[in-house]
């Protein structure tokens, strides 16, 4: 099978195959039979974060994502929410809003899995998954273990899942109470206007590029940013881009949204290294123009 297909991206060539698992056992199970059997292989969620090689894998795709089933994957104790790893994160949120419950309805819109979101810290509007977020339970390879939040690790955009071969298998979030009318009417609004950016049917992995932290920059740099562009203490990389005219550049089969710098999109036959070359590009262009090094948020995988 094409891994791309497996991606929001759609780029990505052939895997020796995929094994689609549906719970944080079989999970675990997949991938202790990958590694008796020497089989390299690599994890996949949404794929809504990932750039994947054209070249063939001689291994395998374990596919992790499922649909959420309240008592099942998904458990509600109050105002703690229990759920495994492979759980649509829109499920996630709409449920927590369905017993209004605040704390994660900014990241409506988000694709992907709750463990993908985990992993990668994802957050949007001020609000990251960890920030509700209690414990984890993991498998560190060996065991499967229940880690508090602080254990993870968690930044801007990174966890210590992004430097580890763990496996995050669930997740205990613990929520405020908010008022069930008032979340939706947020979500609905997130939703539309995230449709700008991101329109349905767009193969894209989200924002290429992590924003820059502020407080990481130099004052003589930062004489250079229009301050009103920074917001939540970040300078987004698609202001950074915009200014040194990445809008609409191209390489291949992909190109720059013409209306936003930090979005890569595959036009329809896009390659692994047409990506990287337009990467390498545009991260030139902005240590060129403002002494920056811009890190990406995709994960290039294998
Ligand atoms: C249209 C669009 C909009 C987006 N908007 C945002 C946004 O606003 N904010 C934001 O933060 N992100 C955004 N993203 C990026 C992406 O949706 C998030 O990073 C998402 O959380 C990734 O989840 P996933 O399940 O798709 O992970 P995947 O892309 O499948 O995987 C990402 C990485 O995590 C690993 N992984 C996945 N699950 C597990 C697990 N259970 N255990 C261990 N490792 C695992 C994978 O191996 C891979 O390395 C957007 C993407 C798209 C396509």
């Amino acid at each position: 099978m094409r891994v791309g297909e497996l991606t929001t991206f759609g780029v990505g060539g052939e895997c020796r195959l995929v094994v689609r698992v549906t719970t944080p056992e079989e999970l675990v199970a997949a991938v202790i039979k990958c590694e008796q059997d020497k089989i390299p292989y690599r994890l996949i969620a949404g794929g809504s974060n990932v750039v994947w090689q054209d070249a063939p894998f001689a291994g395998a795709v374990i596919k992790y994502a499922v649909a959420g089933e309240l008592n099942k994957n998904l458990t509600i104790t109050g105002s703690t929410i229990f759920c495994e790893a492979g759980v649509i994160l829109a499920d996630l949120i709409n449920l927590a809003i369905k017993h209004n419950l605040a704390g994660l309805e900014s990241l409506s819109g988000i694709p992907g899995t709750v463990g993908g979101a985990i992993v990668g810290n994802a957050g949007a509007y001020g609000q990251g998954i960890s920030d509700k977020l209690i414990a984890i339970v993991m498998w560190d390879g060996k065991r499967v273990r229940v880690i508090n939040k602080s254990a993870g690790q968690f930044k801007y955009r990174d966890s210590i899942f992004k430097h580890k071969d763990y496996l995050v298998l669930a997740a205990t979030f613990k929520l405020e109470r908010g008022e069930k009318k008032v979340l939706s009417k947020k979500a609905r609004e997130i939703i539309k206007l995230r449709e700008k950016k991101y329109p349905p049917q767009l193969k894209c992995p989200g924002s290429f590029f992590k924003n820059i932290l502020a407080q990481d920059v130099s004052k003589a740099v930062l004489k250079k940013i229009d301050p009103t562009k920074i917001t939540h203490g970040k300078i987004p990389a698609g202001y950074l881009l915009e200014v040194v005219g990445a809008r609409g550049l191209k390489s291949g089969g992909v190109k720059v949204a013409d209306y936003h710098g930090n979005l890569i999109i595959n036009t329809g036959k896009g390659k692994y290294q047409e990506v990287k070359q337009l990467a390498q590009k545009l991260k030139g262009l902005v240590i060129s123009k403002f002494g920056l090094r811009l890190e990406e948020e995709i994960r290039y995988l294998p």
